[in-house]
């Protein structure tokens, strides 16, 4: 195994970048492994001469962080139920610069070595019907970055490190070079917001809808829901931190309500119809019947969190006939609209970039994200090598 560890924590291992050559540089990487539960370490792990057949190397600028690396770093299984296979470089949102192509890598990539580029968290067989109808994400031959083992070689499978193997199978996009680095790596959670509310979720010009829950993909989704041409576009949540639906407002949003018990306050808005779309970014099973209550009907809700077995209120469900539709990952289109938006300009999402945090505290940047850190809020945090 092309790997050596470093035998102190993840802070104090980092060594000193700037006193490494060019040459040291380009032998070996960094990389913020998970060893297991909570055991996060830098090491420094070679870079191979010769990637695997159809593979690139890519020279990481940023890796957005999202929940899925709280899940890892708390041992829990990801969304599609896989445990972590420990140890692993955690990060599945990476955006950097093509350093090497192998020989035989896919013509269908369409970059060239120096080319800045979003790397979609998936690779995938690309035949399977399923590939073949957009969902990449669920391909039963898929793997995704970060859930991959370092025993496996070359290691190199995550975005918190200096860089990252990308395999065949692996849909790259060109990111222009004027979209600035947390921008950049927004592409992910874009992506997936724009899939859910609108590929998938279905929403309309001029419609009305609900958004619950203003964390992360609470707020991309007010901006895909601006891109959509929504309405009224109401938020709700039961946040400790009101700045982030001032910062809701900002992006978009017509009307906030600091609670879930609100179904009336929504009917209100609405003139007495309910909204035409309700999406659920909680776990909470309280904000599930918020959505199906507010609902107008022949409407859709829609929830992309796990629930447990709360349920939903079959019986109201079934009076107004909704329509219920659940989300796990985006769909391929949406990686490319999601760039587009970023690059666009429209929508000022320095609001969100509240941490920027470099490899020697990925450990930090998680327990912020977690909420584990007083006095630390985290909306959108980007780790840069
Ligand atoms: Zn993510
Ligand atoms: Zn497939």
């Amino acid at each position: 195994m092309a790997v050596q560890s470093e035998d102190s924590g993840c802070a104090e291992a980092a060594g000193d970048p700037v006193a490494l050559s060019r040459k040291e540089y380009s032998v070996s990487s960094r990389a913020a492994v998970l060893e297991g539960p909570r055991r996060l370490q830098l090491r420094r792990i070679a870079i191979p001469d010769e990637l695997p057949a159809g593979a690139a190397l890519v020279r990481i600028e940023g890796g957005g962080m999202c929940g899925t690396d709280v899940h890892q770093y708390r041992g829990l299984a990801g969304a599609a139920g896989q445990p972590p296979p420990y140890p692993m470089v955690l990060g599945h949102e990476p955006v950097g610069v093509i350093e090497r192509l192998s020989p035989d890598a896919s013509p269908g990539w369409g970059v060239s070595v120096g080319d800045r580029v979003a790397v979609e968290p998936t690779a995938s067989c690309g035949v399977c019907p399923r590939c073949a109808a957009g969902q990449r994400h669920q391909c039963p031959d898929r793997q995704v970055y970060s859930y991959l083992p370092i025993d496996r070689a070359p290691s190199l499978w995550g975005a918190y490190a200096d860089y990252l193997v990308v395999l065949p199978g692996t849909v790259l996009h060109p990111m222009p070079a004027h979209v600035e680095i947390a921008d950049a790596v927004f592409f992910n959670p874009l992506a997936a917001a724009l899939s859910w509310t609108i590929d998938v979720g279905g929403t309309q010009r001029g419609e009305d809808v609900l958004v619950i829950g203003p964390g992360q993909r609470g707020l991309a989704s007010i901006i895909a829901l601006k891109e959509a041409g929504a309405g009224r576009i109401i938020v709700a949540g039961r946040e400790r931190d009101g700045r982030k639906f001032d910062i809701a407002r900002s992006l978009g949003a017509t009307d906030v309500l600091e609670d879930l018990d609100v179904a009336d306050a929504v009917l209100d808005i609405t003139g007495g119809r309910g909204v035409h779309r309700a999406f659920d970014f909680t776990p909470a099973p309280d904000a599930l019947r918020l959505a199906v209550a507010a609902t107008g009907r022949g409407g859709t809700v829609m929830y992309v969190a796990r629930h447990g077995e709360a349920g939903l209120p079959a019986d109201d469900l079934l009076r107004k006939e909704l329509t219920v539709k659940t989300a796990l990952g985006a769909e391929s289109a949406a990686f490319a609209q999601a760039v587009a938006v970023l690059a666009s300009g429209r929508h000022d999402l320095s609001a969100l970039h509240t941490h920027r945090i470099g490899l020697d505290d990925v450990d930090l940047a998680v327990r912020i994200l977690a909420g584990e850190v007083d006095g630390q809020d985290a909306i959108h945090v980007t780790v840069v090598p």
